[in-house]
């Protein structure tokens, strides 16, 4: 009988961003869902890294240490994994800190534009659903409309007022996604495209885009997600076997914060040594 395949989802968020799992919940809620090897990548921190290090090695599995940017192009919000970066690389870390801070400001912002058409938010009610450290980011203001009875679900926050579209919406300062890969690349990570045809943002991503990023270093597109129906699952397959990029899949797990459920997507053994191989090795997968 031939070994157990691996079961590696390596796309997930903890509380250190917009997660609700703490990193060391994250880790167990992983074990538990029979995963072997784990992603962690919060928007734009590292923040959860040196916990969840810690529950990985102690439940005796393995953990991918990631960060998911948020780029925009053409005004559209377009979101880069990062994995396996130099979490002391200067100029990383300098453009996420620089984002985070940003995102503080601008959720201040929707708060203020919100409250002044007559929806029962504050600032302070959002800042006590963001974790210490932690990433700030629009599903605070939809946790903090749950905690204070409004809705019952981060997705009728979305549904109602905190799309890209939305007349409350605010941009925060975010690096273009060819930069995103040229700092990846620079911080000795592995650059991998997250959801490129999400079917709720548009279909901004352009081929020609994907060609740049691929220039800038990218390796891998994320096809196998929960926002890729066929169409865009083929369509992705597509580009990925034209310019040699490796395919992976993910749950985006963000806990109760959305309905994606953990390893409901899933990446090759071999796909994750390939994604190894590309890095650096400042920051190794971390193996039980
Ligand atoms: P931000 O980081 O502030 O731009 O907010 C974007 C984040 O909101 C994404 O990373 C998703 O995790 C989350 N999000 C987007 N749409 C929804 C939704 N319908 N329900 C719950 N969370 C969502
Ligand atoms: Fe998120
Ligand atoms: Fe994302
Ligand atoms: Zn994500």
């Amino acid at each position: 009988m031939s070994p157990a395949r691996l079961v590696i989802d390596p796309h997930t968020h903890s509380t250190a961003s917009d997660g609700t799992d703490s990193p060391s919940e994250l880790v167990a809620a992983a074990r538990d869902a029979g995963i072997d090897i784990l992603g962690i990548t919060d928007h734009d921190t590292v923040a959860g890294w040196g916990e969840a290090v810690a529950a990985a090695r102690r439940l005796g599995i393995g953990l991918i240490r990631g960060i998911e940017i948020s780029t925009t192009f053409g005004g559209a919000s377009i979101h880069v994994l990062g994995y396996l970066t130099d979490p002391d690389d200067a100029g990383l870390m300098g453009e996420l800190a620089k984002a985070r801070h940003s995102r503080a400001t601008r959720l201040e912002r929707m708060v203020e534009l919100m409250a002044a058409d007559g929806i029962p938010i504050t600032y302070d009610e959002v800042l006590r659903q963001v974790a210490p450290g932690a990433t700030p980011g629009r599903p605070h203001i939809a946790d903090a409309l749950i905690a204070n009875g409004t809705i019952g679900h981060r997705d009728d926050a979305f549904r109602e007022w905190l799309t890209d579209e939305s007349p409350y919406y605010v941009a925060h300062y975010s690096p273009d996604p060819v930069r995103a890969c040229e700092l990846v690349r620079g911080a000795g990570g592995v650059p991998v495209l997250a959801h490129p045809f999400t079917r709720t943002r548009g279909s901004t991503v352009t081929e020609t885009l994907i060609e740049q990023m691929y220039a800038a270093g990218l390796v891998g597109l994320e096809v196998f997600h929960r926002d890729h129906g066929p169409w865009e699952v083929e369509r992705a397959l597509r580009i990925a076997d034209r310019l040699g990029l490796l395919v992976t899949g993910a749950s985006d797990y963000h806990g109760a914060g959305k309905r994606n459920r953990l390893a409901e997507y899933t990446t090759a053994p071999e796909v994750l040594e390939a994604i190894e191989a590309r890095a650096s090795g400042v920051t190794p997968v971390v193996r039980p």
